[in-house]
């Protein structure tokens, strides 16, 4: 039995959400104390115990402390089963988290699953369903498995109320090489409202543009019906020869759409300028695919705690190496090795 401590790092939910995905594929038990103490919440709030319990359908999981605010829990998957499940946060709570908690075991299933997820598709601190579908989804194809996501309905924070469909074709994970970004092949800015008056999506975008000098028929303002609102959300899609790239921001109320627009608009400039293939979001879940693969690198920008705490996790249940150089200010390049 693996003894985790849940304030290790950032002591965030992803530490629950990454030992319940490793326990899944490596059959490792294990129990966490102080669950999420590191957040101003802590304990397991409607997220992760629908993560929780989605690992222990998936896993045929022995299971304690699954209750709303539990800080301590036991973890003892039984049987890896691949299937037909449906798991709903029944809140605005990220239903993307779900997925990412089951998403590694069922890529190690004995066959095909399918899920449907309910929740929040686009939360702050989660991979919104953009993310997944444009970013993360076309680099996990590469290494062998074949996953496919289609959005029923959006859920955006703090209404949620989305729907997806996730389908799974599992294979064994083929190592990923990504060190280089090649050409930027394109530049989109996307305001969404929903609920929310049409100009707050107009000063985002004239915010966003502004910073990366993008042209008028490279920003779409869109208005969605009201039923999923109240939401706002901006992203900047950036493709590139070698990956696509998405970064978001979420309006709030009492925050100024002019704010929103400029913490996208450095978040993309210091990826444009760092001139590296993958982005601080998408290391941590990178990092957890290659770690599976036993192998694989790529540049990113300078690690952040997230990721910090991701390696310390993952060595609870993987023996993997994984090298971190420096290479430039703000560039590093992650090499790993099983
Ligand atoms: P919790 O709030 O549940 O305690 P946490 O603090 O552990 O969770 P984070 O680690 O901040 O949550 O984020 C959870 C996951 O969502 C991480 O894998 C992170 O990379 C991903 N994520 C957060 N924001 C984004 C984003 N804008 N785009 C893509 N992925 C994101």
């Amino acid at each position: 039995m693996v003894r985790i401590d849940g304030s290790q790092g950032e002591g965030g939910g992803q530490v629950l959400r990454t030992a319940l995905a490793l326990s899944l594929v490596t059959g490792t038990p294990f129990e966490m104390v102080n669950v999420r103490a590191g957040r101003a919440k802590p304990g397991l709030l409607r997220q992760h115990l629908t993560a929780l319990k989605a690992a222990e359908a998936v896993g045929a999981a022995e299971v304690t402390g699954a209750e709303l605010g539990s800080k301590q829990l036991s973890f003892h998957p039984r049987a890896l089963t691949a299937g037909n499940y449906h798991f709903a946060v029944g809140s605005a709570g990220s239903a993307t988290l779900v997925l990412q908690t089951v998403l590694p075991a069922l890529l190690h299933a004995e066959g095909p699953s399918t899920l449907m997820l309910e929740g929040g598709t686009h939360n702050p601190a989660a991979p919104p369903f953009d993310f997944l579908e444009k970013t993360y989804l076309p680099l996990l194809n590469r290494m062998g498995p074949r996953v496919e996501v289609v959005l029923d309905r959006p859920g955006f924070y703090p209404a949620g109320g989305g729907k997806f469909r996730v389908n799974i074709q599992p294979a064994k994970l083929q190592p990923l090489h990504l060190m280089e970004r090649g050409r930027v092949l394109r530049r989109e800015a996307v305001a969404q409202v929903a609920a929310i008056p049409f100009d707050v999506a107009r000063r985002e975008l004239e915010t966003v543009a502004g910073v990366l000098k993008l042209r008028e028929d490279q920003q779409r303002p869109e208005e969605l019906k009201r039923a999923f609102g109240p939401g706002n959300v901006l992203r900047v899609e950036v493709e590139s020869e070698h990956v696509t790239e998405v970064f978001t921001g979420f309006g709030e109320r009492g925050k100024r759409a002019e704010l929103v627009g400029e913490e996208v608009a450095a978040e993309v400039k210091r990826y444009l300028d760092a001139e590296v293939p993958v982005g601080e979001h998408l290391c941590d879940q990178l990092l957890l695919l290659l770690a599976l693969a036993k192998g694989g690198g790529f540049r990113t920008l300078a690690l952040d705690a997230h990721a910090h705490t991701q390696r310390e996790t993952m060595a609870h249940f993987l023996d993997v190496n994984f090298d971190v150089r420096e290479v430039a200010r703000d560039v590093c390049e992650v090499t790993v090795r099983g």
